[in-house]
């Protein structure tokens, strides 16, 4: 499941991409409308990523404190120069922990079956 996650896999057969390849900057969240392997809306309700925001709140409080912790207790910087280097990653990060939140809000509303595809070739 981790994986799924990390690759952003549609949640339900763990196969199709969750977003369009190839990575676009205008776009960056740009989705197809539904799985191209399994059918799995990619968009199950209007609004449905307003969750993805709490996620992402959780993940970047956690990757700030790790930087600003980690700089200036590992590399002896002082707090204004810990946090120049928190606003460096959180700009280069940015993309990154917007998509990986959409993906793990995804991930937590639709369950994995993996016999999907299974129903599929019989049809
Ligand atoms: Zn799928």
């Amino acid at each position: 499941m981790f994986s799924s996650i990390w690759n952003y896999k549609c949640p339900r057969c763990r196969k199709g991409d969750l977003y369009i390849k190839p990575f676009n900057v205008k776009e960056p969240v740009k989705m197809p409308e539904r799985c191209e392997v399994c059918g799995q809306k990619t968009m199950p309700e209007p609004g449905f990523y307003y969750g993805a925001m709490f996620i992402s709140y959780i993940l970047t409080g956690w990757i700030a404190l790790i930087i600003v912790g980690g700089c200036m207790y590992f590399l002896d910087f002082s707090v204004n120069q810990a946090f120049l280097v928190l606003i460096v990653v959180a700009i280069l990060s940015y993309f990154f922990v917007l998509r990986l939140s959409r993906s793990v809000w995804i991930h937590i509303a639709v369950k994995y079956d993996k016999d999907r595809d299974k129903e599929l070739d019989k049809k």
